[in-house]
């Protein structure tokens, strides 16, 4: 039986023809090639069975294409740090700092608003600026992962990762300003105390969504 190869996200589908439709990553089968006893050496035949076709996972054998060397030296060296940010893969990393904080800045939100503790808000609050510093580096080194390892694919994955990780942004940011423009938001006479809430919710939910397709692209399952 023929192997194929995703070039998108290395997963590895088994077959006479390669899937219309990776499983994974939504690349579509112009993208697969043929695995080869060659190609295929150093990857792991952990069998896995995903749309009811019979498929397996492999260790990433692709390699990033920085493309060429740049003439000047300020080029050089961001091209460097390019590829050290996706050698030690710097998004996943750098993504638990906000992913961690942030549903204890949200927990924080909802003790401060049941309660009316103070010292609870000002804890969701600091631990949301956290977030808002932590983004930026988070949003750049996930563009770097996407155009370089994946390719830029517009996939429905892709596409609904980014709109998930541009929603955090958004919302984290204007929880931040939010806060600043009236400190007294979670407490019981406020009126904007509900809608507060909702936009942490929402602010929650999209991390989710962002963190569970960043998981499955990394573990291709
Ligand atoms: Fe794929």
């Amino acid at each position: 039986m023929k192997k194929w190869r995703c070039t998108v996200c290395g997963y590895i589908h088994e077959g006479d023809e390669p899937p219309e439709k990776c499983p994974v990553c939504g690349a579509d089968k112009s993208k697969f090639e043929e695995l080869t006893a060659e190609s295929a050496t150093g990857t792991d035949a952990t069998t896995g069975d995903t749309d009811g076709t019979s498929g397996t996972q492999a260790d990433d054998p692709r390699q990033v294409d920085l493309g060429p060397a740049p003439k000047t030296g300020v080029g050089r060296i961001y091209q460097f740090a390019m590829g050290q940010m996706l050698k030690h893969h710097a998004h996943p990393v750098s993504t638990h700092v906000p992913n961690g904080v942030l549903p204890v800045s949200f927990l924080f939100i909802l003790i401060a608003a049941v309660t009316g503790v103070i010292s609870v808000g000002t804890a969701a609050f600091c631990n949301m600026v956290f977030v808002v510093l932590a983004l930026p580096f988070v949003l750049f080194s996930g563009y770097i992962e996407w155009q370089k390892r994946y390719q830029g694919l517009w996939s429905g994955l892709f596409v609904v990762k980014i709109i998930a990780a541009l929603v955090v942004t958004l919302t984290s940011v204007l929880l931040v300003i939010w806060w600043i423009v009236n400190p007294d938001v979670l407490n019981a006479s406020s009126a904007n105390r509900i809608g507060f809430i909702a936009l942490g919710f929402i602010m929650l939910i999209a991390a989710g969504i962002a963190g569970f397709i960043g998981g499955k692209l990394v573990f291709r399952d």
